[in-house]
């Protein structure tokens, strides 16, 4: 099945980017404080609250420099507003992904972080404020606790608390015998894969990034996980940018803003009712597979990974 294989392949290109972005980059640097990290030395224009979290102006990549993905993709993700993706699959959607974690270059064009071109920063000063959360939802054989301070150990207990509420795992920490201590098997079955996928944003959270890149995941999630994944994006919102590719309609109907990403270009852009109205195309991919309600009736929560 074609579409799989597309999103599978698309996935390993920024699982590696996740692993990545969690580890620490050198052993010698500082580690991440539990409060922002600090931002890279200036070296451009003064970075103001004004300034986007990330732009793309006319950005250009493919893999293959025979073949485009992107061909002048722009768009903006404004300080603490959440902007959704969205596009067919092989659109480029994952590929936007992995060049904002700076896992590859654009061929032409610019990405701006705060303002600030990518070109004229490190990787490393980039990926320390971006945070990704994919679909392979990774948990590690540990304690709970383990599982959410693992790219920041230094974490304080009231860092860890903020972000277990954020990601709505208080019931979870109840439930689980010995709480935060209590040690999730390798593959997290005392979880479900909303959980899970909560106990990814809340270790993204940890390290308190300016921009959070995440992917939703293509299987739907029961109606307890649907509610709680909204609520929190809705909070995570208040404190950093979110830029998500969305599966979900009740996503796109919460972002500030919806980027169609199409033929390799941001080909439509505005809100849900706005793009209702004004594009065929988002019609179109509103009316397929693409943007499902979460919950269908009869099926439980599978998780992210096995879409
Ligand atoms: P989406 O996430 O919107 O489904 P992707 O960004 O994964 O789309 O893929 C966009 C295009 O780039 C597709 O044609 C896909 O086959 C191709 N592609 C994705 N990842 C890679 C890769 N690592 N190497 C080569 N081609 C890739
Ligand atoms: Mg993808």
């Amino acid at each position: 099945f074609r579409a799989v294989g597309l999103v599978q392949r698309g996935m390993g290109a920024y699982q590696r980017v996740d692993e990545a972005l969690r580890l620490p980059v050198e052993p010698t640097a500082p580690q991440i404080p539990a409060g922002r990290a600090p931002a890279p030395k200036p070296t451009g224009p003064p970075v103001t609250r004004e300034q986007p979290a990330l732009a793309l102006r006319d950005v250009h990549f493919g893999y293959d420099p025979e073949r485009p993905v992107l061909r002048g993709v722009s768009f903006a993700v404004p300080q603490r507003r959440q902007v959704a993706l969205v596009g067919r699959s092989g659109a480029g959607k994952s590929t936007v992904f992995a060049l904002v974690a700076r896992f590859y270059e654009p061929a032409a064009g610019t990405l701006l972080f705060e303002g600030r071109p990518a070109t004229e920063l490190t990787r490393d000063a980039c990926r320390r404020g971006i945070a990704v959360v994919d679909q392979n939802t990774h948990v590690v054989h540990g304690t709970l606790r383990d599982n959410i301070t693992y790219a920041v150990p230094d974490a304080t207990e009231a860092e860890i608390r903020r972000v277990v509420e954020l990601a709505r795992l208080e019931e979870v920490v109840g439930r689980l015998p010995g709480g935060l201590a209590a040690v999730i098997g390798e593959r997290g079955s005392n979880l479900s894969g909303g959980e899970r996928q909560r106990v990814a944003l809340a270790r993204a959270l940890l390290a308190r990034p300016s921009l959070l890149l995440l992917d939703e995941p293509t299987s739907h999630l029961d109606a307890i996980n649907e509610s709680a994944l909204t609520t929190v994006m809705k909070d995570v919102a208040q404190e950093c940018a979110l830029l998500v590719i969305a599966h979900r309609l009740s996503t796109v109907q919460h972002a500030d803003h919806i980027v169609v990403l199409h033929e390799g270009r941001a080909a439509a852009g505005g809100s849900h009712e706005e793009l209702l109205a004004g594009s065929a195309l988002y019609r179109e991919l509103a009316a397929s597979q693409m943007l499902r309600p979460g919950r269908e009736p009869g099926s439980g929560d599978r998780g992210w990974a096995d879409a």
